[in-house]
Formats: structure tokens, sequence, C-alpha cells
């Protein structure tokens, strides 16, 4: 349960403003203080205006006249001119003598106004923005910015705090942290007991499935504060404040022990150092990672402060991190299976009004391999999905369509195929469908559709696994990539040309051919030889290569061998079955969404062949 922190605006942002408020200040003010507008005129339009008697004030000084005309509107200068007669001829017309412009303004105060004054607006709506935005970042007591001080947030959680009942599933997880749980509850057994409670467990697996939670509900288990940092925090900007966060994060939790310190992502500071590289390294993060080393080695056994870590890359971690006395235990999290994945729906469906007929064990085989998060994100997607059809009960089908949004983006419904390409899309899928069904041990299909979807498929095929496999055959693996060839084999069979549509189908299909010849050991001619191994497990699994160029040529070759037997397999099934094929693809173009059902129906239903 991640906090939603209100976005920072820049501080750019503010400066802005108050520089755009200077501006309006100047034009507004300046004008006040300058005088009326004079206007140059030469010597011969005063002379006219004399003539005419059109002066009213005037002042004549050394080096420039001053006047105005009768009604004092408007404020006139010129040059003086050799002229002695000047003074009577004004004084006959009725001019007074005076001074025609005031006093200027004084030149201290018109510096104070025009300058200092705005300076100190400018200093005094920077100094109160950065205060606003040193409170709503949460650090009001922090140095200026929250220098030095660690984001570290307290969450006392004593009643409504999240407990283990909240995670579903997990059993073992579970399992392994009540003992931390015991412990804080009641430390002096185990300190009788001369046992000393491990400082640093380190929660492992995939994104999304539990373990913050699980590091909250030992806190709430245990009703003791939770500090929780995310490991990408302590990276700063600059060498060394990451680490006087770690220190200070390590001085709170000491104070308000017995407690439960959270660092999520550990790996974002907790990555090997890189030795050897004396320059290029991230020394900010290393500096980070020896303070938090530092503490967990200062703070002594049983002191109650206990550190839970998160990552999902436990290999990435620098080996310091894991020796005894530091994150010396390791709790896997994994991805739930099809019992933890109905529990978990279950808990989340508490939020929503579920129909009578919904059947979470369905939904939960339909979700093979979806994470904790995954699966509360498909019963939220659903109850959406309710509420966009005017309905605050969730039916079945909200659940079913929302695994696919969850898993293949939302129904493109503007999305306008032409004629030709829907009917490609439907032998397509049904390609994939019917090799898989004529296949024996192929998972069967609950639905098919040739609805586009936001991610960019243009049809796809549901399949359910009856039950959580852990192992699989090679003749398993080569029913998959046989299907998998399925959808580009009915495009062959049935117009004699390919298409773009398969690029997904070829890259799954590559990747399964590749680990069998190279992980799984089931090609006669590496045997049980390892030529690639995994890389981030919890992370896409991506592989390394570790053999010489010759044998990945070898390599190379004996997947395209398997990949294009698979494929000849499948063209083989539909051209043994195209009558059945054209029915099902018929009546997928007609109806654009199946069901498993319609589609067991019409293969072994009609003609039989
Ligand atoms: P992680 O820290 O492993 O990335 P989180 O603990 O942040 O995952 O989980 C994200 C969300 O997924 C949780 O807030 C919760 O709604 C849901 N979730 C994940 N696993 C479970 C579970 N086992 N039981 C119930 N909800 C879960």
């Amino acid at each position: 349960m991640k906090e939603v922190k209100s976005p920072k605006r820049p501080l750019l942002y503010y400066y802005c403003i108050v520089l755009l408020i200077i501006f309006l200040f100047n034009l507004l003010v300046t004008p006040l203080l300058t005088q009326n507008h004079v206007v140059n005129v030469d010597y011969g339009t005063f002379m006219d205006m004399i003539d005419e008697g059109d002066i009213g004030i005037v002042q004549v000084e050394d080096t420039q006249i001053i006047f105005t005309n009768k009604d004092d509107t408007q404020i006139y200068e010129t040059a003086p001119m050799e002229d002695p007669s000047l003074t009577e001829r004004l004084h006959n017309c009725g001019a007074k003598f005076d001074r025609v412009i005031e006093e200027p303004t004084s030149p201290i105060l018109s510096f104070l106004l025009t300058f200092v004054l705005p300076i100190l607006i400018f200093v005094g709506l920077g100094q109160y923005m950065s205060k606003k935005m040193m409170e709503q970042a949460g650090g009001k007591n922090s140095m200026s910015f929250g220098l030095g001080k660690s984001n570290a947030k307290v969450y006392v959680q004593s009643t409504k705090g999240i407990r283990f009942a909240d995670v579903a599933g997990e059993d073992e997880a579970k399992e392994s942290l009540q003992e931390i749980v015991d412990y804080l509850h009641d430390p002096s057994k185990y300190t009788e007991a001369g046992a000393t409670m491990p400082k640093g467990i380190l929660l492992v697996g995939p994104p999304g499935t539990g373990k913050t939670m699980l590091a909250k509900a030992v806190a709430g288990e245990s009703n003791v504060p939770f500090f929780s940092i995310s490991g990408s925090e302590f990276v700063e900007m600059f060498v060394g404040m990451g680490a006087s966060k770690v220190r200070d994060l390590f001085k709170q939790a000491k104070e308000k022990a017995p407690c439960i310190v959270f660092i999520d992502e550990i790996d974002a500071i907790g990555q090997k150092r890189n030795s050897g590289s004396g320059y290029g390294g991230n020394d900010e993060r290393e500096q980070t990672l020896n303070q938090l080393l530092t503490e967990m080695d200062g703070f002594e056994e049983n002191t109650g402060v206990i550190i839970l870590a998160a990552t999902n890359r436990p290999e990435s971690l620098d080996p310091a991190l894991t020796r005894p006395g530091r994150f010396d235990r390791r709790v896997p999290v994994e991805l739930p299976d099809l019992q933890g994945r109905e529990a978990i729906l279950k808990v989340h469906a508490k939020k929503i009004r579920p129909a009578e007929d919904v059947d979470f064990h369905t939904i939960a085989r339909m979700a093979a391999g979806a994470s904790g998060a995954e699966l509360a994100n498909i019963i939220n997607e659903a109850a959406l999905r309710a509420v966009r059809n005017g309905r605050t009960i969730v039916t079945q089908s909200d659940l079913e369509e929302s695994i696919e949004v969850v898993i293949a983006g939302y129904q493109k419904k503007n999305a306008v195929l032409s004629d030709q390409e829907k009917k490609v899309v439907a032998y397509h899928e049904i390609g994939h469908a019917l090799v898989a069904a004529k296949q024996t041990n192929s998972a069967p299909v609950q639905k098919i559709t040739i609805i586009p979807r936001t991610s960019g498929a243009l049809g796809y095929t549901m399949q359910v696994e009856t039950g959580d496999k852990f192992l699989m055959s090679k003749e398993e693996i080569e029913n998959k990539i046989a299907t998998y060839t399925g959808g580009r084999a009915a495009e062959e069979v049935v117009f004699g040309s390919v298409t773009t549509g398969a690029s997904n189908d070829i890259e799954q299909a590559t990747k399964l051919a590749r680990a069998m010849i190279t992980r799984y050991g089931m090609s006669e001619e590496f045997d049980m030889v390892a030529m690639e191994t995994v890389q981030n497990q919890y992370l896409g699994g991506d592989t390394s290569l570790a053999c010489a160029p010759d044998t990945q040529r070898d390599i190379d070759r004996k997947v395209v061998e398997l990949v294009k037997k698979q494929h000849g397999k499948a063209i083989k099934i539909l051209q043994d079955n195209r009558s059945k094929l054209d029915e099902l693809a018929g009546f997928l173009y007609e109806k654009e969404t199946i069901t498993g059902d319609e589609f067991m129906d019409i293969l072994t239903g009609g003609d039989k062949q």
C-alpha cells in the first residue's frame, strides 16, 4: 500500500509567479512615480501658443522652458532661445510664472519603491513558498529542503493496522514471520533461552506479491511502530546525504524500539559494489550501503529493532548484506498458487458486492500467473465495469472481462478492422485453439475473441490451466510450441500467405524451444548441459549464454529445427481438420467472441471427421 504524495511543484514555478508579480507591480507603480507625460514642442509652437493666449503656467529655466496650456491639461517643454521680449509677451498673454512640475519624489523614496520593495517581496514570497513546499514534503522540522533528514514516516499501527489475515495465501511466509511477532510480544522468552533474533529479514519475490503488506502485517500483529522507506529514497543527489538519512532512520528507530524498519527495494542501495573499478562507481550508493551495514552491526542483538527489507533482485545484492548478522534470513514470497489466488480474490471481493453466481475458483483458474496486486486490480476493474454499466453488483462476466483488461488491455471499441483482416484474425485465433484442442495434453480453451485490445493484440485466446503445474513434460512443451505456431499455420493453410500478426507467437515459441535445449536438457545433442543461466528469476527471467560461439550456432540451428517441426505438425492438424477450421472461424467471425463450450460443441458435434 503505497502512499500517494501530492505532486510537488518545482521551485522555479513559484519564482516565475513572483517575477510576474514584480513585473506587474512596476507596470502599475512606476507611472505613478513619474510625472504626467511631457510633450516636447519646438519654439515656434510655443510662440504660436503665446500669440493665441493659450499658456497657463510657465517655468523658464536656463536649459528648458516648461509650460502648460490654458486649461492646465497638458505639460509642454521646449528649448530656450535668445528672446529678450519673452517675459513681457508671456506676461501680456496672461501666463502665470510658477513651478509647472512639482518637486520630483525624493530619490530615496523612489529607490526604495522601485528596487528595495520588489526585492523584499521577491525574497519574502520565495521564503514562504519554500516553507510551504517543505511542509508538503513532510519535513517541517528538517533543515532547508530536508537536507540530512530522512523521510522515514512513522506508521503507528495499533488496532486498525494490517494483519496477517489481510494477506491471503503466502502461508509459508506468514509462518516464518510469525516468529518475529512472537518475539516482539515477549522478548524475554527468547533471551532466557539464549536465542537471538535475526536483525534483518529479506522478503524476496516478484513485484506485487504482498511483501510490503506482510511487513506491515508484522508491525500490525506485534502492535509496534512501523518505519518504512524505499531504497530509492536513500539515493540522493549529493554524496553523503543517503548515509545521513540511514543514520537518522536508525536513530529514530532505536528511540522507538521495539519497532519494525521496512526498507522496500533494498537493491537500489544494496547492489553489489563494483570491485576493481576505482572510478565511475556510484560513490553515493556505496556510502549509503556502508552506513546501513555499520548501523546494522552497531546495534545490539535483541534491541527490538527488526529490519525487514524487500527485493525482487536477490541475486544482485551485495554479499555483505546477506551475511550472518545482517539480512541472514530470507523469506520467499512467491506468486500465489491456485488456492492462494482464490483466497486473494475473496479478500479483495469483500470491498465489492459480487453477484450470487460469481465463482471465484473459475476466476482464479483463469488468472494463472497473476500476482496479488494484479488480482486486486482485477476485482477493482470488475467493479468499475459494473459501475460503467449502471450496476452496483459485480457479475461473473465483469470479472472475466477484467481479467482480459488486466492481462491484455481494454477492448478497443472503435478500432475498425477491414473485413479481410477480421477474417484473418478469426482464422488465426481458431488456428491456435484448434491445434491446442487436438493435442491431448494442451489446456482447454476458455474463450476466444477477435475484439481488438488496446495492448495491440487483435485477437485473444484465453486458456485455462486445470490446476497448478510445477512440471512440464517434453511433449507438453512441444505441444505448446505447436499451439503458438497454430495461428500462423492457419493463415498459411487458408490464405496461402502470412501476416505480421504472429510476431508475439514467434517470440514465445522461440523462447520455449531455446529453453528446452539450453536449460531443460531436452535435446539429445546437448544432453544435460546448461548453456544458459537465468539472471533475474523474478523479473522476466533474462538469460545469459554460457557457451562457445560454435555451440551457439549449433543451438540456433537446433532451435530452428525444433520450431519448424512443431510448425509442420500444426499445419498437418489444421489441414486434417480443415472443415472444422472453416466452421469455427466462420462462427467466430460472426460472433466476435465465443466461449470454450461453444468451441468444443462445434468441434465435437456435427460432421465428425
Ligand atoms: P510488493 O511489496 O510485493 O510489491 P505489495 O505488498 O505492495 O507488493 O502489494 C500490492 C497490493 O497487492 C497490495 O496493496 C494488495 O492490495 C495486493 N496484494 C498483494 N498480495 C496480496 C495478498 N497475498 N493478499 C491480499 N492482497 C494482496
